[in-house]
């Protein structure tokens, strides 16, 4: 009978079913009380950057986002409201240009259309598990990295066939549309059978009932979602790429690119970085690395 259910309703169910096991701990998320507050810096330190004056005369920032990311970017549908780490990177970079937190409207971006969302002004800048690489900075601008995460595979807990992307032939992979997890299985591993969605929550929901063999995306995002149902789902073998995760910005603004550059770096320095950390995606189970050092081009 439940197999018939689909999507969220079944995730959701399993959810349900991994709280009420006995001896399961009880799925952590991010508590608001142990997460950090930003020191709100004056508006007008940042002169020149056509995107903040917009969003100085609007009276609030847009940041795109991720919805469904345990962790790293997750709404509430009950109040609207995300959290996770990058939506905590979002509100410290935030504070740095002049905006409190509820200065900042997220708006849910797919992995597919974030380089339309900058290029069209639907968002002032994008935190969300976002890869820095050459194709997107010819499309967008990239502050950071601000964090390193490398591509895996996360299958069904039974599974014993799959440790590695080697052993994806005539697999069903799920991925995100537009993602470079998908980019890579397509190029380099052209006998895996790829499923494409919008989202990775829809990729685990088919992962759950069968319809795919595996999901592939970033350790950081597949270690939430594993934390978050134990018994069904596990990550197999070792990550086989490198994503340095950067903040999307307009492509021609460089003033707001070096601005949000100097805030990383400046909330690295003073512990914020780590105390968002350990509050969100430290709650998956993997303790904080060392910040990257950021790549100003
Ligand atoms: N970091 C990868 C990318 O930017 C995968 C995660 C995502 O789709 O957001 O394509």
């Amino acid at each position: 009978m439940t197999r018939r259910l689909v999507g969220p309703a079944l995730l959701a169910l399993a959810l349900l079913a991994a709280c009420g096991k006995p001896g399961t701990p009880p799925p952590k998320g991010p508590q608001a009380s142990s997460l950090p507050s930003y020191q709100v810096r004056s508006a007008d330190s940042v002169h020149g950057s056509p995107t903040l004056d917009g969003a100085r005369s609007r009276g609030r920032l847009v940041v795109g986002a991720k919805e469904d990311q345990p962790y790293l970017g997750q709404k509430n549908p009950a109040t609207g409201e995300y959290s996770g780490f990058d939506i905590e990177i979002a509100k410290m970079v935030g504070a740095d240009l002049g905006f409190a937190p509820a200065q900042i409207q997220f708006r849910t971006i797919a992995s597919a259309n974030r380089e339309t969302a900058l290029q069209n002004g639907q968002v002032d800048y994008y935190v969300g598990t976002y890869t820095i690489n050459d194709n997107r900075k010819k499309l967008v601008g990239f502050a950071g990295p601000y964090f390193i995460a490398g591509q895996s595979l996360l299958v069904r807990k039974a599974d014993t066939a799959i440790h590695g992307p080697q052993d994806l032939n005539g697999k069903k992979v799920c991925s995100a549309a537009g993602s470079t997890p998908y980019q890579r299985i397509q190029k380099q591993y052209p006998k895996a059978q790829l499923v494409a969605y919008d989202t990775y929550s829809a990729c685990v929901d088919n992962l759950i009932t069968g319809q795919v063999d595996a999901v592939t995306t970033d350790n950081a995002i597949l270690q939430g979602y594993a934390a978050k149902v134990p018994d069904e789902l596990k990550i197999a073998g070792q990550p086989f790429s490198t994503e340095p995760y950067g903040i999307g910005t307009p492509h021609d603004d460089a003033v707001l690119r070096g601005a949000i550059d100097d805030a990383l770096l400046r909330h690295e320095q003073n512990g914020d970085w780590k105390a968002a950390y350990d509050a969100t995606l430290g709650l998956s189970g993997v303790p904080a690395p060392t910040p990257p050092p950021i790549d100003r081009y």
